[in-house]
């Protein structure tokens, strides 16, 4: 399988560089997201594509980034299928033909066939696609090389979730994930298990505060992230708060208003 990575051109704040979404070729052409419908992102699959027609696009989660350009697409590509897990709160804002993938949904992908695999946490609704001859995982936004991946609970993030969704795709041992941003990593198992640290090491340090006293939200992001940008805490609170509805799943955290304490075993 020889994916070709194409821009979807939409740098932004939130985008960075701007998504990537990837073009299979062969008898079932399919592109792995939509993009958010530039003009210069339909020309460059049109030119990819060398007069073949699009046959589909798996798209792998509902975030705008990934899946508001269905509307371009269809008009562009007449007779594309649209297929992704079903989020309906959020699917109605991009009115395709929406056909459903669930955990494990085998779907032929160029000459080849992906497998679905459900990766919630970032998203509800968050698939990877595996393609286990070449162990390669289309990951969407499971992994990003050099930064952590936001789970925003206001948004249906789940910590809790993203954690078993990482352990689940280093247990398939893939040799090569293929991101929705970001370069392609080819060793995954050290980035997936960095990200795994690294929520183990917030989560000490968050219950060090907790120990210290009743405290805020935005008291923890105050001292967990200092000389934080102002537009940039609203994301930082939602880390946070991933983070204690973890530990108050689990227990041990509690909270009275807004304040969270530490509830010791
Ligand atoms: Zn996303």
């Amino acid at each position: 399988m020889k994916p070709i990575a194409i821009r979807a051109f939409n740098p932004g704040p939130f985008t960075g560089a701007g998504n990537w979404t990837w073009l299979i070729r062969g008898r079932v052409t399919t592109l792995v997201d939509a993009g958010t419908g530039e003009a210069q992102h339909l020309e460059e699959i049109a030119r990819a594509l060398g007069g073949d027609s699009l046959a589909q696009v798996l798209v792998t989660h509902g975030h705008t980034d990934h899946a508001s350009g269905v509307m371009a697409l269809a008009a562009r590509f007449p007779g594309v299928r649209f297929l992704k897990m079903p989020w309906p709160e959020r699917d109605t804002r991009w009115p395709a033909a929406w056909e459903p993938l669930e955990d494990g949904s085998t779907v032929a992908a160029g000459d080849e066939t992906l497998t679905a695999v459900h990766t919630p946490g970032h998203a509800p609704d968050h698939l990877c696609f595996w393609h286990p001859e070449s162990r390669t995982m289309f990951c969407g936004d499971l992994a990003q090389k050099g930064t952590t991946i936001y789970i925003p609970p206001n948004l249906q993030g789940d910590l809790v979730a993203y954690l078993a969704s990482l352990e689940r795709v280093l247990a398939l041992q893939p040799a090569r994930l293929l991101p929705a941003h970001g370069p392609v990593m080819d060793a995954p198992e050290s980035v997936l298990r960095a990200y795994i640290e690294h929520r183990r090491e917030r989560e000490q340090q968050i219950m060090d505060l907790l120990r210290e006293g009743a405290i805020a939200p935005d008291a923890i992001v105050a001292r967990l992230y200092r000389g934080l940008k102002d537009t940039l805490v609203p994301m930082a609170r939602e880390s946070v708060l991933a983070h204690l509805l973890k530990l108050e799943r689990e227990g041990r955290a509690g909270r009275a208003q807004d304040a969270w304490h530490i509830i010791d075993p």
